[in-house]
């Protein structure tokens, strides 16, 4: 690689058992840059032979070295991969950008969330403790947490770097061994920190990386009858597939797949602290956010003010190559771009509140696309209702509690909620009643919160990650019931 090439590292090898190797086909895939549509590099085509290689090598590992490991030298291992992606905190930043398109502060937030997964669950990995259980005379009962086994980790293109510190830093620790398929349009962090878990000492095979074609490596990988436990985050046509995949195989799996996560704006919220969040949830990584907040439900008090104030903001936002860092960049494709223009189209009925402004001399061939804010949208609208994934906000009035906690429980989805109030039984009522797995007063986390579990309910998928349930929920427990007399 050049002096002036960020990719220090060789893109178009797997790593499988600790070393890197080729695709077997010999096969590469373009990485496309999408702020002006050049070609960033090649990264190899996995395959099923691929695959099946990087299963074998993490059975090898669970079966030496790395499944003897006790929880302390697992959890040093994790917290030494976090402490040198901080070193490499700008660099991965600088890959992130170039890959996805995101502004290069919000790529280098993303690095800095996955040192934080490696030191949380890196100092976790020694506390993770069973139960004894009180039970019949002469006996002694107590439960072990141990790991599943070898762990298939399908990964987007829209958080490479949180994805995989919060799935394969999760795995990794309670002593499974990974085997991770990055997705095809953005792959340079998942090599990156491979390489980076390797220097720290993360023993050969504990994890392995083949990057492919969803259809070819990710359906290889999930139908493998060597993996034991699969993570699977991307949209819900594709979750079926793994999950029905898994089902062959009675593999326990965890969804990820997305939402259309409500902001409740009552008459009585603080509109001071909540404009920031009301709008940033939408905008944040071009709204390519599993947990993006697409719908503002506002009530008719306050519907006007924030309908003014979100529409000047929005209209202050700037579209740019994501190395000039401004507010948005492009999105992941000219696919995304089109998918989203699609949904654009659908909200031809409806009032644009206001737009953001691509910049002038952005290139032609870049994702570019003006974030757009709605207004007065009926609950039941398409745009109400489906993940659109791009940078698109809705704006819904609402005159009762009911009809808010009613258009906010309609669509499918159930990922995050938040509710601006100041009346406290309120929040209460309405954090119990809001179909999502996270809820959020007086504040929204896209996405943030390594502490927090996080997960869908209804169509966002099931399972939970982050937090210590990510390490309940990639281990399992065994009840051992000993009769001494
Ligand atoms: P996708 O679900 O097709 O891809 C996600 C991952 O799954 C990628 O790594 C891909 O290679 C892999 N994959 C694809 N087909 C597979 C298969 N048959 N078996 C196993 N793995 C497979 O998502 P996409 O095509 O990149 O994006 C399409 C839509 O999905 C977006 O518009 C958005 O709505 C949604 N999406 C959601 C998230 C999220 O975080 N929830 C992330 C990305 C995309």
């Amino acid at each position: 690689m050049s002096e002036t090439n960020p990719i220090w590292f060789d893109p178009t090898l797997c790593l499988i058992g600790g070393k890197w190797v080729p695709a077997q086909s010999g096969e590469t895939l373009p990485l496309v840059n999408p702020s002006d549509g050049s070609a960033i590099c090649q990264i190899a085509r996995g395959g099923a032979a691929d695959i099946d290689a990087a299963v074998q090598a993490a059975q090898a590992a669970m079966d030496g070295d790395w499944g003897r490991m006790t929880a302390l030298e697992r959890g040093r291992i994790i917290t030494r991969i976090g402490q040198l992606v901080l070193d490499y905190a700008d660099r991965l930043a600088v890959l992130e950008a170039m890959d996805v398109g995101k502004p290069l502060t919000q790529a280098r937030a993303d690095a800095i969330a996955l040192a934080r997964y490696c030191e949380f669950y890196g100092g976790a990995a020694d506390k993770v403790h069973g139960q004894t259980i009180p039970f019949m005379e002469g006996y002694t009962v107590y439960t072990l947490r141990e790991p599943h086994g070898v762990t298939g980790h399908i990964v987007p293109w829209n958080y490479p770097m949180q994805i995989i510190g919060r799935s394969v830093g999760a795995a990794l620790t309670m002593g499974n061994a990974a085997v991770l398929k990055p997705a095809e349009e953005a792959c340079l962090t998942a090599l990156a920190f491979a390489h980076i878990a390797m220097e720290a000492g993360l023993p050969a095979g504990a994890l392995n990386v083949v990057p492919g074609i969803g259809a070819e490596a990710g359906a290889a990988l999930t139908a493998h009858p060597g993996i034991h436990h699969i993570s699977f985050t991307g949209s819900v046509p594709t979750g079926i597939l793994v999950q029905t995949a898994a089902a062959k195989n009675v593999v326990p799996v965890t969804l990820e797949l997305g939402g259309k996560s409500p902001q409740l704006v009552f008459d009585d919220a603080d509109l001071d602290a909540a404009l920031p969040f009301l709008v940033n949830a939408g905008c944040q990584n071009a709204g390519q956010t599993c947990s993006a907040s697409s719908r503002i439900l506002v009530q008719r008090g306050v519907y006007d003010e924030v309908k003014r104030r979100m529409a000047e903001a929005y209209a202050a936002i700037t579209v740019g190559p994501a190395m000039e860092d401004l507010r948005m960049g492009p999105l992941i494709s000219a696919r995304q771009k089109e998918i989203v223009s699609g949904f654009l189209a659908k909200g031809a009925d409806l009032t644009i509140a206001a737009q953001g402004e691509v910049v002038g001399h952005a290139p032609a061939e870049g994702a570019y696309l003006c974030p757009t804010l709605f207004a007065d949208v009926p609950g039941d609208h398409a745009l109400a209702r489906d993940e659109i994934f791009g940078p698109v906000q809705v704006l819904i009035p609402f005159d009762t509690e009911e009809e808010a906690v009613q258009i906010a429980n309609s669509t499918d989805y159930g990922l995050v909620a938040s509710i601006w109030s100041r009346d406290g039984s309120r929040q209460m009522r309405l954090a119990k009643k809001l179909h999502a797995g996270q809820v959020f007063i007086n504040n929204y986390g896209a996405a943030g919160g390594v502490e927090l579990p996080f997960g869908g309910v209804g169509k966002s998928g099931h399972g939970r990650e982050k937090g210590f349930e990510a390490l309940y929920g990639f281990s399992q427990l065994k009840t051992v019931a000993a009769y001494h007399g």
